[in-house]
């Protein structure tokens, strides 16, 4: 089996054009493709890239972060919370293990919390403007680890 490590700088935005987040100034993006690192729409658009290239691509929210999930909103008794100050936007991350789902919080009535479990992302349609830097062949190593390895990627 082979495969391509495709390298990226990307700016990312909302369908109204809002900036959500760009690699542009540090690092690129250095995925293996078929691993599922990054977001399906994405990855579809990438295929058979070329350095230098430049795309556009409209994904959908439901191949991005998918849509909002309404059951993943709890209400929690402040008490449960690890900070006695707590704010509309405030992230906290549900477990110690890196990976544990991060919540924010939507709504702070009196002794109660509105947790959102939902990917921030969820239900947005986003809007990418992608420069490719680098395609070249995956090594042996990444295939087997299943993701890229160097500047970008992944760093044992
Ligand atoms: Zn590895």
């Amino acid at each position: 089996m082979s495969a391509n490590v495709i390298t990226f700088h990307y700016v990312l935005k909302d369908r109204e054009g809002q900036l959500i987040d760009s690699s542009q100034g540090g690092d690129p993006v250095a995925y293996l493709e078929g691993s599922g690192q990054i977001i399906e729409g994405l990855e579809e658009a990438l295929r058979d890239s070329a350095p230098g290239q430049k795309t556009e691509v409209d994904v959908p929210a439901e191949k991005a972060y998918g849509e909002r999930d309404d059951t993943l909103v709890r209400r929690v008794s402040r008490t449960q919370l690890p900070v006695d100050e707590i704010n509309v936007g405030d992230r906290f991350q549900t477990g110690a293990d890196r990976h544990a789902p991060i919540v924010t919080v939507i709504g702070v009535e009196g002794d109660s919390v509105l947790l959102d479990a939902n990917h921030p992302l969820a239900g947005v349609d986003l809007h990418f403007e992608v420069d490719v830097v680098d395609v070249r062949e995956a090594t042996p190593d990444e295939i087997h680890h299943g993701h890229a390895h160097g500047p970008g990627g992944h760093h044992h």
